[in-house]
C-alpha cells in the first residue's frame, strides 16, 4: 500500500521562531533550533525528524507568515 511522505521546506530567515508550527505537527519533529538564529534574530523552526513527516501540512497552515512549503511524495510499501 503507497503511504505519504512530507518534503518540509522552512524559509529559516523568514520565520520569527514563534513555535506555532512546532505545536501543530502531530508527530512533534519540529523544533525551534537552539544554534541557529537567523537574519531576524530569532531562533528558527527546524524539522528534526524529517524521515516521520507524513505530509498533513499542518505546519504550513499554521505558520502566520507561511514560510513554509510541504511537498508530498508517495512512498511505496517495501
Ligand atoms: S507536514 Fe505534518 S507531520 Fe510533516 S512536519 Fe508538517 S505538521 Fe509535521
Ligand atoms: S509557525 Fe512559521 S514563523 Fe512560527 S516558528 Fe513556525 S515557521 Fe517560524
Amino acid at each position: 500500500m503507497a503511504k505519504f511522505i512530507g518534503i518540509v521546506t522552512i524559509n529559516e530567515n523568514l520565520c520569527k521562531g514563534c513555535g506555532l508550527c512546532a505545536r501543530a505537527c502531530p508527530k512533534q519533529i519540529i523544533e525551534l533550533s537552539k544554534e541557529k538564529i537567523n537574519a531576524k534574530g530569532y531562533h528558527p523552526a527546524t524539522v528534526v525528524r524529517p524521515e516521520e513527516c507524513i505530509a498533513c501540512a499542518s505546519c504550513a497552515k499554521t505558520c502566520p507568515d507561511a514560510v513554509i512549503r510541504v511537498e508530498r511524495e508517495v512512498k511505496e510499501e517495501q
